[in-house]
């Protein structure tokens, strides 16, 4: 049996570590584009002159608009090539991390996340938009990136909601990874590389990957709520660490190489409703992981259990705390439509898919949200 497990080449976290990021370039080159939002770039200016005077390295801004289109990366790719730079880097969250991905095309590229909100950092792939926010494409690049920093203390100043979203994108790992080896399903480890095909093919997860899924969960579980109240008070705990960790490099290894499943599926079905678009990936990825555990009949107890963290830690339970007003079965199988086109891979679970038993676990899994809110609220 043929199977692939990926990662970044190295990846490193720790209080101030930007002041590292010279260091890093350094080893790939003389001169660096720092791709990300002006107001992300400007929190730690003070951090990247310090490193580029201290490892004698050239750092040239450029301002990400905003989207992650090919308008966009067009653009930042000649702005490269103007400033003759060595290394891209991606700097702040998920889209300008993917800009970044699809510039350096999988050549030199180190991602400095400001936030630990989603589990993409790690990955050999970026999600590509169009002008007015749809989705256009996934790209895939012949390898991760080079260097994925970590910078706790930038991580824990920002709003705690980021990290509390990361953790939501991170419950749904495991359960994936789990679906995906029941059914013997291939991982995007193995997918084939780049905008060409050939180079590799289908391939299974490995057990590290699985090991790597199984304690993101566990990470989560038992310090995913003292890590909150630390970035809530904006300071770095050893919690906060644990969980900038799972949240990044577990769940980020986990999902590349274990496996995607029900839960992402959804997430995807979930875009045709207007209330959760308000909601970050990881918010509204807590709900359909929920919604997955119904889908695959969990025992009360697994399903209670992710309920009791994600209240804790102000996570959304049901499609009411995604801002849908009202659940009319019509539109919940227009999700599940979504959700269960071929391509899917919700198609990853060990039994069979029909649009109508996934509108029924959607119904299920939100009408047991709300009953179980309520039973907590009332004690
Ligand atoms: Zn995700």
């Amino acid at each position: 049996m043929r199977k692939a497990f990926i990662s970044p080449s190295k990846y490193v976290q720790g209080e101030d570590e930007l002041l590292n990021l010279g260091f890093y370039i350094q080893s790939l080159g003389n001169s660096a584009l720092i791709i990300g939002k002006t107001e992300d770039i400007d929190r730690v200016q003070d951090k990247l002159d310090k490193t580029a005077e201290k490892f004698k390295v050239k750092l040239h801004r450029a301002e990400f608009g905003g989207e992650a289109t090919r308008e966009e990366v067009d653009r930042l790719k000649k702005l490269a090539e103007e400033k003759g730079t060595d290394v891209i880097v991606g700097l702040g969250g998920g889209k300008a991390l993917d800009t970044s991905k699809v510039v350096a095309n999988g050549h030199n590229n180190i991602i400095c996340p400001t936030i630990a909100a989603q589990d993409a950092p790690t990955s050999h792939s970026a999600v590509l938009y169009t002008s007015d926010h749809q989705f256009d494409d996934y790209a895939y690049f012949s390898k991760n990136p080079d260097v994925v920093l970590m910078d706790t203390t930038v991580i824990a100043q920002a709003p705690s909601r980021f990290l509390v979203a990361g953790m939501g994108d991170t419950l749904a790992t495991y359960y994936e990874a789990r679906a995906t080896r029941q059914s013997n399903a291939n991982v995007n480890a193995g997918l084939p590389n780049g905008y060409h095909t050939g180079a590799t093919g289908p391939a299974k997860g490995t057990i590290a990957a699985m090991t790597l899924a199984k304690k993101s969960l566990e990470v989560i579980l038992a310090k995913g709520y003292n890590a909150k109240i630390a970035a809530d008070n904006n300071i770095v705990t050893p919690a906060l660490e644990d969980i900038v960790e799972a949240n990044t490099l577990l769940s980020g290894l986990g999902f590349e190489s274990a496996g995607l499943a029900a839960s992402h599926a959804i997430y995807n079905g979930l875009t045709v409703l207007d209330g959760p678009g308000n909601y970050y990936h990881g918010e509204q990825v807590a709900f359909t992981t929920f919604v997955q555990l119904v889908l695959e009949n969990a025992p009360t107890s697994e399903i209670e259990e992710l309920l009791t963290f994600s209240l804790s830690v102000g996570l959304p339970v049901s499609l009411a705390d995604l801002d849908v007003k009202e659940v009319k079965y019509d539109e919940i199988l227009e999700v599940a439509k979504k959700a269960t086109i071929p391509e899917e891979s919700i198609h990853s679970m060990p039994f069979e898919i029909t649009v109508e038993s996934v509108a029924q676990a959607i119904i299920a899994a939100d009408a047991i949200g709300r009953d179980f809110k309520e039973r907590k609220n009332t004690k």
